[in-house]
């Protein structure tokens, strides 16, 4: 099928992305869903192909090309194949990284990012804290200046990566009645002392990915590796999360799109009162919304990608793809379910997993409702009364 929607040179690179995610990521996912750890190997794999430098500069070691459209397509094939593997590239490249690429000076870039780039050292983005999520400007970790050096206390929660990463971006407050304003953010090393990481387990999915609790006691943070400005933490994290959305959206897009292949290869090989199930209207009424609402989630990623790559007002665009996306990938993944029956409830056929990866995506990374309070806000801008 002719693709109008991207460009040669993005075509080659879906390609590229797609063959690896079919011959290495595709045919481990239940076994990395199972063993309910993170796949060093998906993760080699995807940092040889030079996938963890997208869209930074050749001077720090990244790819000197690429924006939000490539990393879209990237993400959308890993997805695809593991969609586990996805959230471990997203949080070190779209939220990690990006940060330190976007807000640290020369030197820090310098650095930190090299490594980061070649996929050799993995990022970790640290805002999420046991009492303050949606509302993350409440966050409680503090960091106390003495003599140079950021003292850090209090625990972050539901991290990804922490526990595999070199650089942990994290915001902490420096003083809390400031609110927001007071927040700033750090580059914390994992060897940090007074840095414990606490791995989570027992997650529904995405369990390729490792998601943990990171604890602060006192851990001494160099002052060179304060990020950007004193007090600006908050407003860095939020301007990363509004362009990190159109990634998570693409996830979203590549987890449905491999419920829909299920439910397409099963539809047409299962036969039920004399023919395949794929002939009978209820079946294919299914796979129609399932295709429909994929294309509509892809084309609206797609299409918050090139406002963000064209430097043209996108935020707005970026929360209606991620909002669209999300929901659709749970959807879409529970109907592949019941295209299979009741074997569809069952592991081997592989649906189960999809559903319980999808199932976050419309929490993480600004759940539903606040992607709703977001566009509305957007709205009630737009069309003053
Ligand atoms: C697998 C996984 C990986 C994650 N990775 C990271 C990471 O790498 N870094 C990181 O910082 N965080 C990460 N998170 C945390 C994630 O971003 C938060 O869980 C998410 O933002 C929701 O916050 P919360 O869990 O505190 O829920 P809450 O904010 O407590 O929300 C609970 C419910 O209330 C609703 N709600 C809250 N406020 C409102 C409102 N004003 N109006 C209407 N409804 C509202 C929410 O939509 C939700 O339904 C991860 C989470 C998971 C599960």
């Amino acid at each position: 099928m002719a693709d109008l929607l991207l460009t040669e040179e993005e075509q080659m690179l879906q390609k590229m992305v797609r063959d690896f995610a079919d011959r290495e990521l595709a045919p481990r996912a239940r076994e990395t869903d199972e063993k309910q750890e993170f796949s060093w190997e998906n993760w080699r794999g995807m940092a040889n192909l030079g996938l963890m430098g997208i869209g930074i500069d050749a001077k720090y070691g990244g790819s000197g090309s690429g924006g939000y459209r490539q990393v879209s397509i990237v993400a959308e094939e890993i997805a695809r194949g593991d969609a586990g593997a996805s959230v471990s590239m997203l949080a070190h490249l779209s939220l990690g990284t990006n940060t330190i690429y976007r807000f640290g000076n020369e030197e820090q870039k310098q650095r930190l990012l090299p490594s980061l780039a070649s996929g050799k050292g993995i990022a970790a983005w640290a805002l999420t804290e046991p009492g303050s999520g949606s509302d993350a400007a409440a966050l409680q970790t503090t960091a106390t200046e003495r003599d140079g050096t950021y003292f850090l206390n209090g625990s972050k929660m539901f991290i990804t990566n922490a526990a595999v990463a070199e650089s942990i971006v994290v915001f902490a407050t420096m003083d809390r009645s400031l609110g927001y304003k007071g927040i700033s953010a750090f580059v914390v090393a994992r060897d940090s002392p007074g840095l414990q990481i606490n791995p989570l387990h027992g997650k529904m999915g995405m369990r390729s990915s490792t998601t943990d609790e990171v604890v602060f006691q006192d851990t001494p943070v160099p002052s060179n590796n304060l990020l950007g400005e004193q007090g600006r933490g908050f407003n860095y994290a939020m301007e990363i999360l509004d362009s990190s959305r159109i990634i998570v959206a693409a996830q979203c897009v590549g987890i449905g799109q491999s419920a829909l292949e299920a439910a397409m290869r099963y539809a047409q090989q299962r036969e039920t009162f004399g023919k395949p199930i794929a002939q009978h209207q209820g079946i294919q009424f299914m796979l129609a919304d399932m295709a429909t609402q994929i294309y509509a989630a892809r084309v609206a990623t797609m299409h918050a990608a090139t406002l963000k790559d064209n430097g043209l007002p996108f935020v707005e665009e970026a929360s209606m793809a991620k909002l669209l996306a999300s929901e659709m990938c749970v959807e879409v993944s529970s109907k592949a379910i019941q295209v299979h029956g009741g074997i569809g409830y069952f592991q081997e056929a592989g649906v189960e997993r999809i559903f319980r990866d999808a199932r976050v995506t419309t929490i993480y990374e600004g759940t539903s409702e606040v992607q709703r309070l977001l566009i509305a806000r957007q709205l009630l801008a737009h069309y003053p009364a």
